[in-house]
């Protein structure tokens, strides 16, 4: 039968019981910040308008804000007093490169660094940065993802600056690099990258909001997005995370028996955070602070090991850098201490999985939240004119909305037990429930007094809203008093995808509105009563996307499937609405994406999608084949050597059969694995060679991915009935309590 490989199956058990000595014996590492109040080293790190003061002539200076603040183009001399100033200010700060810091497909960070440093025609050498250099590079990226838009052999790809977000300094031991956010673009100017399509999609938001605005206030002449971005986590020791390849090589357990406990007493929500856990919260947050990134809370997340943290809102494009940014710091910081962050929407089945929950709303230059109920019935209008625009757009986009959070990682979470289900709905609380109930069905007062508390029929509107801490965890979409929070995002997403959708269906849907009105004004009627007029329509026409009860049960499944709306559990079938008729349009009419662009991007996620599937079928085959099998058989050898010695000196089967049990319970498990793998591995075979990047994604969920859970289940068996001594792979019980 299988061939036994003791020597692997050994080795793996000493890396195990290694692992966790080291962890026992490891004290937490002192964090120094450079001073107890963070104002003090806030944004040291970042070449921020207060900086551009002092390094910049008043001219520049003013060239560079309202280039920020207006999308005004910046001259080419301008530029070269930035980017001289940069150097100055980064080699003060001891760099000695720079490099444009841009967000291709991958979901990473990119960065190409070249030296200031350049040799002069006299043989002489000096350090240079010029308003090119600044403004666009050209790196070699023909092997970034880039789903058909280019070709290797018009391989060029362009980053170019973004003004609208500031540089930094990244520190690398000693290593100090200068870092310039950029969009990334390919030769014939499409995008590549995530930041470039959302400065679009802000674009389009800004100009179809500042006309929506207009109505109620000629003042304001910009809009735009703000975005706080909560960022849950797992932590576990370097040293566990080693022993376990499959977290190394996946991001998540791909086995593993459940520890007897698990979340059940939910004692770790919002518990005292660990001394090594602290230690390293305060290690980030003071690198992220200095990096200008203003993180406010650090708590306890509902898993055991299970983390999260939150900055202080801000206009999208920064929060959404700040938010990559985070993420590569927390990797680096956390290999101090001995610490792997786990980024993966479900790295354990079995306790909760991971967020990002994305806390949107629109903010005007006159400092308005236009998401905030307001004190006079006037003021709520406008509230009520953005509030029900928003559902109605999330209501005729939900397709769209839920392919934005599609991946191989999220699907783990989406429908589980615990996160926001697939089904896309929106919360709103009772009392705004209410509000829009009554409005929908009172008439429209035409002649009501603007001082009436009910004028024009718009119900009074708490200013503090209950459900603003009654939150409703369970949907993925919910209204929390001044904001929208979209839960649905997974933890390891870069938010620009969720982000450029829903801020160009938002867009869209206001310059659909605006059209509405306008029409209703033309034909006479006054504009205040257009307005509520068209506002009644949408509540009622957006009506089936509400959802106030609880979005985990199965009743709120049948109930949404009579309402009609889309329950798409997986990637390959939720990534359609990307290339819908509907929402190419809607891309192509907002400026967002052109067609080839929507279609690269819908065949870079396939793509995704199937070579992770891809990744963690080999991993399930190599460790069954080269680490449960051998284990299995090793101690089931150890159970024949037992029963040939009960029955050498003489015992009878009654005392040989508990063991002849285990041993043919053991075989029933490693038959059913080894078979399983081999027919896993076949189904892949099959599966690499179809060409439709659609049709093979959806055969790896169908056909390959359909024999993880069988063969986890019989691994996670052999988990329980093997001698804990021999058992090679950490523990659930290990990594999740294990501090
Ligand atoms: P909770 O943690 O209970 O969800 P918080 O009020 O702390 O709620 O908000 C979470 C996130 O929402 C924070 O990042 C916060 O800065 C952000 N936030 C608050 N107000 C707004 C707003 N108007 N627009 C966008 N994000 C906001
Ligand atoms: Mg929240």
């Amino acid at each position: 039968m299988q061939r036994l490989k003791p020597q692997t199956s050994k080795k793996m058990a000493l890396i195990r019981f290694k692992a966790l000595e080291s962890v026992l014996s490891r004290p937490a590492i002192q964090v120094n910040p450079p001073s107890s109040k963070l104002s003090d080293f806030y944004g040291i790190h970042v070449f921020d308008l207060i900086k551009m003061k002092q390094y910049l002539s008043k001219e520049a200076y003013e060239s560079i804000v309202a280039a920020i603040d207006t999308g005004t183009l910046i001259e080419r001399s301008v530029a070269d007093q930035v980017a001289s100033a940069m150097k100055a200010w980064a080699m003060e700060k001891g760099c000695t490169h720079y490099t444009h810091w841009f967000q291709p497909l991958t979901g990473t960070t990119a960065e190409k660094h070249d030296s200031f440093f350049e040799p002069g025609a006299d043989g002489r050498a000096i350090e240079k940065f010029t308003g090119d250099a600044l403004v666009q590079q050209e790196p070699d990226a023909s092997s970034f993802p880039n789903g058909g838009i280019r070709n290797t052999f018009e391989a060029r790809g362009y980053t170019a600056w973004d003004p609208s977000s500031p540089a930094f300094v990244i520190e690398s031991g000693s290593a100090k690099t200068l870092c310039i956010p950029t969009v990334f673009v390919s030769y014939t100017g499409e995008a590549l990258d995530y930041k470039a399509p959302l400065l679009k999609a802000l674009n389009a938001l800004d100009k179809a909001a500042v006309d929506v605005c207009q109505f109620f206030d000629k003042s304001i002449t910009k809009v735009t997005a703000s975005l706080g971005i909560e960022q849950e986590y797992f932590l576990v020791d370097l040293s566990l995370y080693h022993a376990r390849p499959d977290l190394m090589m996946t991001g998540r357990a791909l086995f593993g028996h459940m520890s007897a406990k698990g979340q059940q007493l939910e004692d770790h929500y919002f518990g005292s955070i660990p001394e090594r856990v602290h230690a390293f919260m305060v290690d980030f947050e003071t690198e992220s602070i200095k990096l200008g990134i203003p993180l406010k809370t650090r708590h306890n997340e509902v898993a055991p090991n299970q983390f999260e943290c939150a900055p202080i809102y801000e206009e999208i494009n920064l929060a959404i850098d700040h938010n990559q940014l985070l993420m590569d710091l927390m990797d680096k910081v956390a290999r101090r201490h001995h610490f792997k962050v786990l980024l993966h929407e479900k790295p354990y089945a079995g306790v909760n999985g991971s967020g990002k929950h994305n806390n949107w709303s629109l903010i005007t230059n006159t400092g308005k939240n236009l998401l905030s109920p307001g004190k006079t019935p006037k003021n709520n209008l406008m509230f009520l004119t953005f509030f029900v625009n928003t559902i109605k757009a999330v209501h005729e986009h939900a397709d769209l909305l839920r392919a934005s959070i599609a991946s191989v990682s999220n699907d783990h979470r989406l429908g589980a037990n615990e996160a926001p289900p697939a089904i896309i709905s929106i919360f709103l609380g009772s009392q705004l429930d209410e509000v829009l109930n009554e409005i929908e069905t009172s008439k429209v007062n035409k002649k009501a007094d603007t001082n009436n508390a009910l004028w024009l029929g718009i119900p009074k509107i708490p200013q503090i809203l209950l459900d603003n801490t009654d939150r409703n965890r369970t949907s993925p979409f919910a209204f929390t008093g001044n904001k929208f929070e979209f839960r649905a995002v997974g933890s390891s997403a870069n938010s620009s995808e969720a982000m450029t959708v829903l801020n160009t269906i938002m867009a869209d849907q206001l310059v659909q509105f605006s059209k509405e009105v306008e029409q209703l004004v033309k034909k006479g009627e006054k504009k205040d009563v257009a307005l509520l007029t068209v506002i009644k329509r949408y509540i009622k026409e957006s009506k089936h996307i509400r959802f106030e009860g609880n979005g985990y049960s199965e009743e709120w499944e049948k109930e949404a499937a009579k309402r009609g709306l889309s329950n798409l559990k997986t990637t390959p079938k939720a990534l359609d609405a990307y290339i819908s008729k509907k929402s190419t349009d809607l891309f192509i009419n907002n400026q967002v994406y052109n067609e080839r662009e929507s279609h690269a991007r819908h065949e870079i996620r396939l793509e995704n999608y199937t070579k992770k599937l891809q990744i963690e079928s080999r991993v399930i085959g190599e460790m069954v084949t080269s680490v449960i099998i051998p284990t299995a058989v090793e101690y089931q050898n150890m159970l024949v050597q037992n029963v040939k010695g009960l029955k050498e000196i003489g015992l009878s089967k009654t005392y040989t059969e508990p063991q002849m049990d285990l041993i043919k319970e053991i075989s029933e498990h490693v038959n059913f694995v080894k078979k399983a793998v081999e027919d896993m591995i076949e189904e892949r075979k099959k599966g690499n060679i179809i060409e439709d990047e659609r049709k093979k994604a959806i055969h790896y969920d169908e056909k390959v991915k359909a024999y993880f859970e069988p063969i986890r289940y019989h691994v996670d068996k052999l988990e329980l009935v093997i001698s804990d001594e021999k058992w090679p792979l950490p523990k659930f019980r290990e990594l999740l309590f294990v501090k």
